[in-house]
């Protein structure tokens, strides 16, 4: 390593610093993070944590770990620790932490109002009982502890502590955060309403987190350090405001050995960058290192080293906490000590991963394609496995498909062309980004452009469409058509699979006509929304700002149902009222007619009539395949090509962490061999009890 790249005011990152008993290398603390492979998926997410330690974060921790039955938050699957048997996988990853030098960490959590237990079946325990706090309404309530519950989950935690020690963790972190532990449901007087000791007074509320923390030292006997994560502030009259979370720290000032501070909920820590910059809790966490000796990890998707300095500089951080960053780039901290800022595939901030948790699938993440991947597929964030036995690869358009398939295919080694058709690198990200609230999302191709320049085997071809004769000329051994797709220009998408009458004097436009200047300039206008992702919600944006009167039809109940996966939807719904963009939802175009349209209602079928002077269409897309079409057509291996395919959008449209993650795929297995019907990763099973 050339430490003589990294300019000096750097350093500071770079210095180590003591967590109770054990030492952390150096500032870059991965915070805990889901990643929706959990229990399920032990050897992937092992392996994913060990690449975030190869690439140098000095702490590493797991995502929350349910230490008991009677809490669990299925569907969510996160660690469990719920006895003896589960201490090998967490070993695993433990080990995994460890194997360049970071320390190893695990997050306990005990969710009480926030556990509904719909895998246990047993009865939900919270401070205060009510109904449970789930994203997902379950239609349960849990039972208010007594003295014998709260006796008991301080042994499940200290039972927990031992298996973890075991398991060879150095670090636990205590949940009370975002809403998910016990630990703030005790805190905070919204979910905790008690009348005895446990309740009240701010110095009653606390009772619960010293008393597990007394028995804990017991339990680590000083091997293992014990940090504390709780929320900087909570809405609300009764929730833990951040004035209060102060007062509970300078009175309590040397209880854990580290204070681990995230925004509120869930929603208001992990912002997406279309609502939250980086670094944007700083105001909720400056000052508070004044309160207590013992350090302080806060995060705000950190991405700039100068920013993560800063911090560290003014005294408001002693620990860069990051989850979506260290996500996007586990390198993170390598690049910074190396000097090679460039190299930094910054996170986008588009919650992608989250949604991975949030629908019990495994996370994906758009920058970093090998996210979840490492042990299923053997791909790696930084390395690429050897060029195969061919040569040389055609990429027919540069959107986030090609482009990670030209930087990918260029690192094994691969002659890689790249042909556009316009005449900049980015496709949709090059036209999305321009939207308000998505510059971020530039930074897909701004990364992928940045690597790609220098490779000396990587050449690209603006303003260059490529008809079928031409590809069939150009003598390469491997052709993906990488085209993308296009917005349709009617209503099909989910509610209606087929058009509905429409009168040709309607003014019709499409995302992509405004994401080219067009599409209407003030005047009525009836946006139709059956994709429910965020581009309807976005579109809204520009015509409110163009003077537009906005109806928002949805055959949804809400707008942009499937930004719930993302923790935007409500904030979403919030900025299109603040625009003054009528809502209206369960609605559907049956007829457009000239000058108006005819809605129906999704349940009933009653018609309504709505004026409008233009209609704009966010309903699905249509793959741009006819290049591929005709290729397939043609004689192609009489001219020499081994292989044709059709890869990412312009297969099958869909976001953008689908487009970057074919194009990975398509580099990855170019030149391996015919795996026929067999599944292309690997994955864990149960074993059968005897
Ligand atoms: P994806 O998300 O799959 O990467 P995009 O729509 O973002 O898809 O990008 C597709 C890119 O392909 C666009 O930049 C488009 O201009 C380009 N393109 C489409 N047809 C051709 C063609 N015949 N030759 C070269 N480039 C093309
Ligand atoms: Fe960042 Fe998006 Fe990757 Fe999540 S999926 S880490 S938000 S780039």
């Amino acid at each position: 390593m050339d430490t003589n790249a990294r300019p000096a005011r750097y350093d500071v990152l770079f210095e180590p610093v003591r967590i109770g008993p054990k030492l952390a290398k150096n500032r870059f603390y991965q915070v805990p993070h889901c990643n929706g492979g959990g229990y399920r998926d032990p050897s992937a997410v092992a392996e994913m944590r060990r690449t975030k330690a190869e690439g140098g974060w000095g702490v590493i921790f797991t995502e929350q770990t349910e230490i008991h039955q009677t809490s669990e938050i299925t569907p969510f699957i996160e660690q469990r620790l719920w006895d003896d048997r589960e201490i090998p996988a967490l070993a695993r990853m433990a080990d995994a932490m460890k194997s360049h030098g970071a320390l190893a960490g695990i997050q306990l959590a005990y969710s009480g109002i926030n556990g509904p237990n719909l895998y246990s079946r047993e009865v939900p325990l919270a401070v205060t009982g009510g109904p449970i706090l789930t994203f997902t309404a379950d239609p349960v309530q849990a039972r208010t502890v007594d003295r014998d519950d709260i006796r008991n989950i301080r042994r499940w935690f200290c039972n927990a502590v031992r298996r973890a020690r075991t398991a060879g963790f150095d670090l636990v972190c205590l949940y009370g955060a975002h809403g998910f532990g016990i630990f703030q449901h005790f805190l905070s007087r919204a979910t905790n309403q008690r009348g005895d000791e446990y309740g009240g007074s701010l110095d009653n509320r606390s009772r619960f987190v010293r008393e597990v923390i007394a028995e804990l030292r017991e339990e680590t006997r000083d091997e293992m350090a014990i940090t504390l994560r709780l929320s900087l502030h909570e809405e609300g009259t009764l929730g833990l405001s951040n004035a209060e979370l102060r007062e509970f720290i300078a009175l309590n000032a040397d209880l854990p050995d580290l204070w681990d501070l995230a925004h509120g909920t869930w929603e208001n820590c992990s912002g997406t960058s279309r609502f939250v910059g980086e670094g944007a809790q700083e105001d909720l966490v400056a000052g508070i290192k004044a309160l207590t000796p013992k350090p302080v990890v806060g995060v705000g998707r950190f991405t700039s080293a100068d920013a993560m300095v800063r911090q560290v500089r003014q005294g408001i951080l002693d620990f860069i906490g990051a989850a979506r960053p260290s996500i996007a780039d586990p390198f993170l901290p390598r690049k910074i000590e190396e000097g090679r800022f460039d190299d930094i595939r910054e996170c986008i901030g588009c919650n992608i991963c989250v949604s991975g948790d949030m629908t019990g699938a495994i996370s994906r993440c758009t920058q970093n394609t090998a996210f979840m991947e490492e042990w299923r597929k053997g791909w790696h964030p930084e390395r690429a496995r050897p060029k195969g036995p061919s040569e040389s690869v055609l990429i027919v358009g540069a959107g986030p498909t090609g482009l990670e398939a030209a930087l990918q295919l260029g690192k094994r080694g691969y002659r890689v062309a790249l042909a556009e058709a316009t005449t900049t690198l980015g496709g949709r990200v090059e036209r999305e980004r321009q939207l308000p609230g998505l510059s971020a999302w530039g930074r897909v191709a701004d990364f992928r452009t940045g690597q790609i320049a220098p490779m000396a085997n990587v050449e690209t071809y603006l303003d260059s469409r490529l008809t079928a004769d031409e590809v069939l000329d150009m003598g390469f051994e491997h052709v993906a058509i990488a085209t993308g797709s296009t917005w349709r220009r009617d209503v099909v998408a989910r509610l209606h699979l087929a058009p509905i009458p429409t009168d040709p004097a309607m003014p019709l436009f499409t995302p992509d006509d405004v994401m080219a200047g067009g599409g209407p300039v003030g005047g009525r206008v009836l946006l139709y929304d059956d994709d429910h992702f965020y581009m309807g919600s976005v579109i809204a944006e520009v015509l409110a700002a163009r003077g537009c009167r906005v109806a928002f039809i949805t055959p949804a109940t809400k707008v942009a149902e499937w930004t719930e996966n993302t923790l935007e939807q409500g904030v979403i719904m919030r900025r299109l009222l603040s625009l003054g963009i009528d809502v209206v939802p369960s609605k559907a175009p049956e007829v457009i007619g000239a000058g108006e349209v005819t809605l129906g209602c999704t349940w009933t079928g009653a018609r309504t009539s709505v004026p409008a002077e233009a209609v704009v269409l966010v309903t699905s897309r249509t793959p741009n395949d006819a290049l591929y079409l005709e290729l397939r057509e043609r004689d192609w291996a009489a001219a020499g090509i081994q292989s044709l395919k059709v890869i990412g959008d312009a297969a099958a449209p869909g976001p953008i962490a689908w487009a970057t993650y074919a194009g990975r795929r398509y580099a990855e297995e170019l030149d391996a061999p015919d795996i026929g019907d067999a599944l292309p990763f690997r994955r864990e099973l149960a074993e059968l009890a005897p």
